[in-house]
C-alpha cells in the first residue's frame, strides 16, 4: 500500500489538525499537506514526465516542504532519492546519475548542482522557484497511484567501503515492517506528539514521518534546519511530546547544555538514539539529566532502524541486576527480524562469543540498485551480513564490539576512509595515502590522514584541505595530516591500519 494512503487517512480524518511547522509555525494541516502533495504528484506527472517506479531526487537542506516533496514523490508511485545535503555536488551528482533519477528537487543553496548534471537524458533540476510557479497550474491527484508490496519506495544511498556509495532498495513492504515494529519495540505514537527532525531527513531521522503521518502527529523542523540545544530548549517545552532521533554526540551535546543551562528535557517525551556507539557513562548521565525518556535502536540503510532496541525501561532499570552491562548493549532483536551472532561460514557462535552480526526478516532490503555483485555479497541465503561485529548474551541482548574494519564515524554519519583516501591521491604530490578515525570527544571520532609525499615536492596541509574541500564532503575531510616517508605494511603489502590508529592517538597527544 501506498504511505501517501496514510496522509490521505490522517487528511480525512482530522483536516484541521496541525500537521506540518517550522519552529513553532504552523505552516500545513494535514489538508493542506495531502492537498500539496496531490499537486506535487500531478506536476512530477504532467511537467516532467514522472511515472511509477521513476526515482525522484531530493537534494536540500531539513524544511516542511522535504515532506511535502516526499509524500507527492509516493503519490506519484514513484521512487524518493534522499540526499544528504551536506554531500559535494559532484558526489550528489553521482548519486543523480547512478539512481537515474528523472527530477532532483533542490533547494536554494544546493541549485548549484545544475551545473554537474547535463546532457539530455539528465535529470530536471527543480529548484523552489520553479516549483512555486508550477504547482498553481495543476490540481491535486485525485488518488495515490498503487503500490504494491515488492515496489520500491525509497533509495537509500549509503557509501560503500569499496568506492562509490550504493544505493540501499527498500520496499513498501520493507519500510512497512519497519514501521509496525517501531510501534511494537521502540515508541507509542500519538496524535498529540511531535516529531522533530534535528538530524538530516536524508537519513534514519527521516524515516520517522511514517509514523507520524499515519498518527495523524506533528512533524516540527527546527527553524535552525539542525541540531541546536538552546534552540530545542526552547522548542520542546512550547511544542510538547517532542519525540526526535539523535545521535550518541547529540545526546552529548544536549546534556552538555542541560547541564550548563538547568533545562531538564520538559517537552520531550522520547530521544532516540543510535547510528554509532553511546559509551556507558554518557547515557548513565543523560538518564540522570533527563530521566526514562530514551530508547537506544541499531540498525542500517539495509535494515533501517530495525535490528536490535533497547527499550525505555531497561535502559531506566537501576535496580536491575545487569542494568549496567545492558545498557552498554544494543538491546533485543526488533520483532520483525532473526538476529544471529556468527562465524565467517554463517554458523551461529555461542553466546558471549563474538562474531558478524547477521540480520533476516521482512526489514531486510531487496538488494542495492544495478548492484548484483555487492547485493551477492551481502545478502546470502536471505540473511543481510552488516559488516558489524558483536556478541549475544544469554538472554538475547546485543553487544557491538567493534565496526567492522575502518568506517570512521564522526558526528553520527559514516566517513569512508576509502572515498577521502580516493580524494586525495587526485591530489599532485600525493604518493600514498591511508585514513583512520582517532576518538574525539565532542564528534567521537575525527579522520586523520597519513601522507607519504613524492620526494620532490613540498605538500602542506592547507594544500591537501583545499583539494579535498573541491572534491568531497566538508564533514569527511581531514582534520590533522601526518607526513611519513612510508606507510606501515604487513609482509603481504597491506597497510597496517591499526598500527596507524595507534600512531594517531601518539599524534594526538603532541596536538
Ligand atoms: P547507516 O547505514 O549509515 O545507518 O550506518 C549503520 C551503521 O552504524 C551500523 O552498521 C553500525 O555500525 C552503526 N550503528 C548503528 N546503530 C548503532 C548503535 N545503536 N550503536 C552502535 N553503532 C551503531
Amino acid at each position: 500500500m501506498n504511505p501517501a494512503e496514510w496522509l490521505l487517512r490522517s487528511a480525512r480524518k482530522t483536516p484541521d489538525a496541525p500537521a506540518l511547522l517550522h519552529g513553532v509555525e504552523v505552516v500545513a494541516s494535514y489538508g493542506a499537506f495531502a492537498e500539496r502533495a496531490g499537486r506535487i504528484a500531478k506536476a512530477l506527472r504532467e511537467e516532467w514526465g514522472v511515472w511509477p517506479g521513476d526515482r525522484v531526487a531530493l537534494f536540500m537542506a531539513n524544511s516542511p516542504t522535504y515532506l511535502e516533496l516526499l509524500y507527492g514523490i509516493w503519490f506519484a508511485g514513484a521512487v524518493a532519492v534522499p540526499i544528504n545535503y551536506k554531500l559535494h555536488p559532484r558526489e550528489a551528482t553521482h548519486i543523480v546519475d547512478d539512481a537515474q533519477a528523472r527530477v532532483v528537487f533542490v533547494d536554494g543553496a544546493r541549485a548549484g548542482v545544475a551545473s554537474f548534471l547535463g546532457g539530455e537524458e539528465g535529470a530536471s533540476v527543480v529548484t523552489p522557484e520553479i516549483l512555486a510557479g508550477e504547482l498553481p497550474r495543476h490540481t491535486a491527484m485525485d488518488a495515490p497511484h498503487p503500490m504494491r508490496a515488492e515496489d520500491l519506495a525509497w533509495l537509500f544511498y549509503t557509501s560503500g567501503t569499496t568506492g562509490r556509495p550504493k544505493g540501499v532498495m527498500l520496499t513498501i513492504a520493507n519500510l512497512h515492517a519497519m514501521v509496525f515494529a517501531y510501534f511494537v519495540d521502540v515508541d507509542a505514537v500519538h496524535r498529540e506528539d511531535a516529531a522533530l527532525y534535528a538530524a538530516p531527513m536524508s537519513h534514519g531521522a527521516g524515516l520517522y514521518n511514517f509514523m507520524h503521518v499515519l498518527r495523524g502527529a506533528r512533524h516540527v523542523v527546527p527553524v535552525s534546519g539542525g541540531f541546536d540545544p538552546s534552540e530545542i530548549a526552547d522548542l520542546a517545552p512550547r511544542l510538547g511530546n517532542v519525540s526526535m532521533f539523535a545521535a550518541p554526540t547529540m545526546v552529548r551535546r544536549l546534556c552538555d547544555y542541560a547541564a550548563r543551562s538547568g533545562y531538564d528535557g520538559e517537552g520531550i517525551r522520547t530521544i532516540v538514539y543510535g547510528g554509532g556507539p553511546m559509551y556507558v557513562a554518557d547515557i548513565e548521565r543523560a538518564v540522570a539529566q533527563f530521566g526514562p525518556r530514551f530508547v537506544q535502536i541499531y540498525g542500517q540503510g539495509e535494515s533501517p532502524m530495525t535490528i536490535t532496541a533497547l527499550s525505555r525501561e531497561t535502559i531506566a532499570e537501576r535496580s536491575h541486576p545487569r542494568w549496567r552491562e545492558r545498557l552498554g548493549s544494543v538491546g533485543l532483536a526488533h520483532s520483525c527480524v532473526e538476529v544471529r551472532v556468527a562465524d565467517e561460514a554463517g554458523h551461529p557462535v555461542l553466546a558471549g562469543e563474538t562474531g558478524e552480526i547477521l540480520v533476516r526478516g521482512a526489514s531486510v532490503m531487496a538488494g542495492y540498485w544495478r548492484n548484483p555483485d555487492a547485493t551477492a555479497e551481502t545478502l546470502r541465503d536471505g540473511w543481510l551480513w552488516t559488516g558489524d561485529l558483536g556478541a549475544l548474551d544469554e538472554d538475547g541482548y546485543l553487544t557491538l564490539k567493534d565496526r567492522s574494519k575502518d568506517v570512521i564515524i564522526s558526528g553520527g554519519t559514516n566517513i569512508y576512509p576509502r572515498e577521502v583516501e580516493e580524494a586525495l591521491l587526485t591530489c599532485a604530490g600525493v604518493r600514498e595515502v591511508s585514513v583512520v578515525g582517532r576518538a574525539e570527544p565532542e564528534w567521537g571520532e575525527e579522520v586523520v590522514a597519513f601522507v607519504v609525499a613524492m620526494e620532490e615536492e613540498g605538500l602542506e596541509p592547507d594544500q591537501l584541505d583545499a583539494h579535498c574541500r573541491s572534491q568531497i564532503a566538508r564533514f569527511k575531510r581531514p582534520r590533522h595530516y601526518v607526513f611519513l616517508e612510508e606507510l606501515p605494511k604487513n609482509t603481504y603489502g597491506k597497510v597496517l591500519k591499526g598500527e596507524l590508529r595507534r600512531m594517531a592517538d601518539e599524534v594526538a597527544g603532541r596536538g
